[in-house]
């Protein structure tokens, strides 16, 4: 029988955990290994893999369990923690259909989303109910997002294995040490410990621009590696992208309540942060505008529980149709697999290239339109790509 050991040995022989242990336990699982000797406090961790754990105070207790004369139980799988409540209820936000509709679509299809709006408009708050309604975590992202933490540090040895989809919301003031990762040893950033999950920037363009560039290799390879004298980490890091703004710097540009007082070059400055390959790759951008005061208490909002069914049955969908390619959401075809799964009738696509003629759209625009689209229409219980998907997806599409 071969077993994994793991812990550090201090000098009067106690047994200290160990970070990591989660992603050590995982991969030893895949060369066979059935049975883990651990620290007691990384028992848990090393039981919820599914493997056999003994928990051990001190080397003399691990001696003693081998030899057969103090045999010590198998740690117990750890019971999940209860689900966690929410801060922020989409039901709290009044009005801001539009935006609310672009963060369902964000939660549902793994888009990553900008909001763009004056001050005081609720964009935040938004932004931040999307922790609400993303749908439940199945078992392999429960352990793989757990694994992030592991390494971090972060673990909570009662409850090892997370129950909800992180929600990271790192401040514009961070480092690019602790958003991305490094260090020695080398931990997780923001990026990795948002996997599976959501990474919120607020107030985005005051984001350095150095930090902001090391975004492209996580929204590119869902992935980031850190390279350090000796070797190089590279941690997984797939997470939905949300991002506030304001239009310029003093907030107030294209607001009928106050009169912006930038000049053109601030301004064009101030978007320039995000512009390019970052910009490119968030597939919804959508103007959150002040709430009209007679909107301010309308009735019959919609709970985040409810989205969250709507969004979890189209993840479902998504699921079922893409099974074969790897694939979990619309966010991440291909596009052979936009062409396959996109398809739109001549109506629809005659729409689109007027779009692609009038705005400028690139080919990656195009596809992230009908990526967007095929997320609307998944919400829908529509199995074809209906021309008022196509017409919504363009519309979360403003230039900010
Ligand atoms: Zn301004």
């Amino acid at each position: 029988m071969t077993a994994l050991c793991l812990g550090e040995l201090a000098l009067d022989g106690a047994l200290r955990p160990v970070r990591g242990t989660m992603p050590r336990v995982r991969h030893a699982a895949t060369r066979g290994v059935r049975e883990v000797l651990a620290a007691e406090a990384n028992a848990g961790e090393a039981a919820a893999c599914g493997l056999e754990s003994f928990g051990f105070a001190t080397l003399r207790d691990v001696v003693e369990h081998l030899e057969g004369r103090v045999r010590i139980a198998p740690t117990g799988v750890p019971e999940r923690a209860a689900a966690p409540r929410h801060p922020v209820d989409l039901a709290h936000v009044a009005g801001q259909e539009t935006p609310k509709r672009a963060l369902e679509i964000a939660a549902a299809g793994g888009h990553n989303l900008l909001f763009v709006g004056p001050p005081g408009t609720g964009k935040t708050m938004l932004a931040r109910a999307l922790e609400s309604i993303l749908p439940p975590l199945d078992d392999a992202e429960a352990l793989a997002a757990s694994a992030v933490h592991s390494v971090a540090g972060l673990t909570d040895p009662r409850h090892p294995v997370l129950t909800a989809r992180p929600f990271r919301a790192p401040h514009h003031t961070a480092s690019h040490l602790s958003l991305v990762g490094g260090g020695s040893p080398p931990r997780p950033g923001e990026v990795s410990l948002a996997h599976c999950g959501a990474l919120f920037l607020d107030e985005v363009a005051e984001f350095s621009r150095g930090v902001l560039d090391t975004l492209r290799e996580p929204l590119e390879e869902h992935a980031i590696t850190i390279s350090r004298a000796g070797g190089a980490a590279t941690y997984p890091a797939r997470f939905v992208l949300v991002a506030a703004m304001n239009p310029c710097p003093c907030g107030f540009w294209g607001d009928a309540a106050r009169e912006c007082t930038c000049l053109p070059e601030q301004i064009e400055r101030y978007r320039g942060k995000i512009s390019g390959p970052l910009l490119d790759r968030i597939d919804l951008r959508v103007h959150v505008p002040r709430v009209p005061f007679e909107h301010l208490r309308d009735e019959g909002r919609e709970r985040s529980t409810v989205v969250r069914e709507r969004v979890a049955e189209a993840r479902e969908r998504m699921r079922a149709r893409l099974d074969a390619t790897g694939r979990r959401v619309n966010a991440d075809l291909t596009v052979a697999e936009v062409k396959r799964f996109c398809a739109v009738n001549p109506e629809t696509e005659s729409l689109l290239a007027e779009a692609v003629q009038a705005r400028r759209l690139s080919a990656r625009g195009y596809h992230r339109v009908l990526r967007v689209a095929r997320t609307a229409a998944d919400l829908a219980r529509s199995d074809d790509v209906r021309n008022e998907d196509v017409a919504f997806a363009l519309l979360l599409r403003s230039d900010p």
